[in-house]
């Protein structure tokens, strides 16, 4: 094929994704499709299934991918969610609040009860210690983003079930690609374990950055830990010194 027509068949697919967002209000990209260009080996079904349209999105820098997924079009699509038994529970969905342009992201487990109350994240008891924690960083909650792998509590705070996380995943890869943000902190062993798909305990993998498909990952004990375990807040302050310095 000419060089030319490549081109215009890029454009092509390009004027196409931009129409459906428009009229969808949505992407229409598989969103972990997107983030495993940021460096993930893919398999050649899954290359054939994003056909034209993921190669021109592929040479898209990455503030052109975050112009078509947006935070509002993911909360959108995420809508009164029913996607599974948690909906029949929960009192408020609480999808996640701050910076849609946050270069620092908080991801927890779940919401508690005072967020399901308030339909925010983390404004619990441990989420009042996270804003201290975010204020001894020089931040506001409102310069970062904060969110959680499930969107609503389960009850009685039980822990997520595989099922849950399966369901609500995908809308956490998208705000994250929405925001496009530099560095991902995972709070507690939940929280990291589920992002970087391990099952090693959260005290030999926090204080380092790991890879999260091309964004640094850096997990940290939960502020809900720090409550029961107050002598693990200097190892949380080290961990989130590191994430200044980048900052
Ligand atoms: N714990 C979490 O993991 N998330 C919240 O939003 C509140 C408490």
């Amino acid at each position: 094929m000419e060089r030319g027509d490549d081109i215009r068949g890029e454009l092509r697919d390009l004027v196409t994704a931009l129409k459906n967002h428009i009229s969808n209000g949505r992407d229409s990209i598989n969103p972990v499709s997107r983030l495993s260009m940021k460096g993930e080996p893919t398999g050649r079904r899954e290359e054939n299934e994003r056909g034209n349209l993921l190669k021109t999105m592929g040479k898209a820098t990455a503030r052109d991918r975050r112009t078509l997924l947006t935070l509002p079009g993911v909360r959108e699509e995420l809508g009164e969610c029913t996607r599974c038994p948690l909906s029949r529970t929960r009192k408020n969905l609480v999808f996640g609040e701050g910076s849609a342009r946050a270069r620092l992201v908080f991801v927890g487990e779940a919401p508690g009860e005072e967020e399901d109350n308030q339909g925010r994240p983390f404004v619990g008891r441990a989420g009042q210690l996270l804003t201290k924690i975010i204020d001894a960083m020089g931040l506001k909650r409102q310069d970062v983003y904060i969110c959680n792998i499930l969107k609503c509590r389960p009850p009685g705070n039980r822990n997520p079930k595989e099922e849950e996380i399966k369901t609500c995943e995908p809308f956490l890869v998208k705000q994250l690609e929405a925001i496009d943000p530099e560095i991902i902190c995972a709070l507690g062993t939940f929280a990291a374990k589920t992002l970087l798909r391990a099952e090693t305990p959260i005290s030999s993998i926090r204080g380092k950055f790991h890879d999260y498909h091309g964004r640094k990952l850096m997990p940290t004990y939960h502020p809900a830990y720090l409550l029961r375990n107050p002598d693990a807040k200097k190892l949380v302050w080290e961990d989130v010194q590191k994430i200044m310095k980048i900052l």
